[in-house]
């Protein structure tokens, strides 16, 4: 039998990343991307990690930086980010059998049977790095959560030397780890570092001395379920090495949901790719209710098989911005369904397509409704009704009980409202008034 095997690639502060290929001065510099409406940090580079600036913290906060420290701040450029992370998907998917597109930076492969993954990993990072000039890091291991932690101790060990052994940098794989070798790492790394740890839970297990991932891993499981969760208890296995978490049934990540598919067979028509991402936007957005937040793009992508070369290839993928943040599925679906009207192309077999949901913020942050009229606000409740028993219906009947008609895209005319994004980057690689230009 062959041993499990697993990869996550994730891209360094990817959404700095992509706005450093087309501009190389924001190299060695400070460099902060806002969120919608310019609102918040949500993604740092390592020099602005440097100067303290936390995930999510708010503009008006760290503004001061742009004098004193020479804080470069860009507004989202989704629609350039979606592009190039379709790009190293592509490209990251040809290193394992099956591929599990986990957020726009990040992707669990599938590597089992697959000899040298080590140097195999290598290979497609440097790849990425030389054809799309982002850098990744690469996690391997026989579970996704270790999968996980190596990526962090991958990054950490490029990021900060000293953190972890130099030879562990940009590609880990605990696999070739003796058990030594691991518990030193694992005893190195603070608990809360563990995927499915909240800090709720991280707190928690710090009050009960459980400090490091070697301490998670030497409580008997049987006693975390009993006074945590079958969840924790389910990481616990992880951590130790036993696959509990399949690919396609990981546990959604807070900053963005993807909901993405292998289809058995191959997918050729519009109608049968127009059903699937309606069902995978639905499922998106039922996510999205489940943690309480709005998102405000949504991106969708279809692509064909990476091992089939003789056939023709195609992989597109489209960002769709909301007029407004919402949870709305009507307006997700919709948004999704407008996506894939403008990437499909006719005569390919289609093996992949997705919706994740990008941007994503707290439900109680939608302080923008108080510039619109009474009668947005009115219809935002309604929706929010609509929604909420849209899900009961679905929870309580099963999935897919109560699913939306494929056409309903709901955009009222009364909505003049749009997005603040006074320092976005142009969209180099999907928009062709907004080239790159060269100066002779
Ligand atoms: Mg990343």
């Amino acid at each position: 039998m062959t041993l499990p095997l697993y990869a996550l690639l994730d891209g360094n502060n990817f959404y700095v990343s992509c706005e450093r290929i087309f501009d190389p001065r924001l190299h060695g510099r400070p460099v902060v991307v806002l969120s919608n409406n310019d609102g918040c940090a949500i993604a740092r580079s390592d020099e602005a990690k440097a100067l303290g600036i936390k995930m999510g913290a708010p503009w008006f906060q760290i503004r001061h930086l742009e004098r004193e420290a020479g804080l470069v701040a860009l507004s989202a450029n989704f629609a350039l980010y979606g592009d190039i992370s379709d790009r190293i998907m592509s490209l990251a998917a040809r290193l394992g059998d099956r591929q599990e597109v986990y957020s726009i930076d990040e992707c669990f492969l599938d590597l089992a049977g697959l000899p040298d993954a080590t140097a195999q990993a290598r290979a497609t990072r440097e790849q990425i790095l030389r054809w799309i000039d982002v850098p990744t890091c690469v996690g391997i291991a026989p579970t996704k959560t270790l999968a996980k932690l190596a990526n962090h101790i991958a990054k950490s060990a490029e990021r900060k030397p000293g953190s972890y052994p130099a030879r562990l940098a940009q590609v880990c794989n605990l696999a070739e780890l003796s058990e030594r070798q691991r518990d030193w790492l694992y005893q190195r790394t603070p608990v809360g570092e563990v995927w499915g740890v909240g800090p709720r839970i991280g707190r928690q297990l710090n009050e009960a001395g459980i400090a490091t991932v070697l301490d998670l891993i030497r409580l008997d499981p049987a006693t975390v379920k009993a006074r945590w969760s079958v969840v924790l208890e389910r990481t616990v296995r992880e951590l130790r090495g036993t696959p509990c978490i399949g690919l396609d049934d990981a546990p959604a990540p807070k900053q963005q949901i993807a909901v993405t598919r292998s289809f058995g067979q191959r997918v050729t028509g519009l109608a049968e790719l127009k059903e699937a991402v309606t069902d995978f936007a639905s499922r998106a957005a039922h996510k999205l209710h489940g943690q309480d937040s709005h998102t405000s793009a949504v991106l969708v992508f279809i692509r064909t098989s990476p091992f089939k070369p003789q056939a023709p290839q195609y992989s597109r993928s489209i960002i769709v911005p909301l007029r407004l943040p919402s949870s709305d599925t009507l307006q997700i679906v919709g948004a999704a369904l407008a996506g894939l009207d403008r990437i499909y192309r006719a005569g390919f077999d289609y093996a992949k397509a997705g919706v994740m949901l990008l941007d994503l913020q707290p439900a109680t942050q939608g302080q923008q409704e108080l510039e619109l009229g009474d009668d947005a606000v009115l219809h935002e409740r309604r929706q929010a009704r609509l929604m909420r028993a849209l899900d009961a219906v679905n929870d309580r009947f099963g999935r897919g009980t109560l699913t939306l008609g494929s056409a309903g895209l709901c955009q009222e005319p009364g909505r003049r409202w749009t997005m603040r994004q006074e320092r976005r980057t142009p969209r180099y690689t999907t928009c062709w008034d907004e080239l790159l230009t060269v100066s002779a």
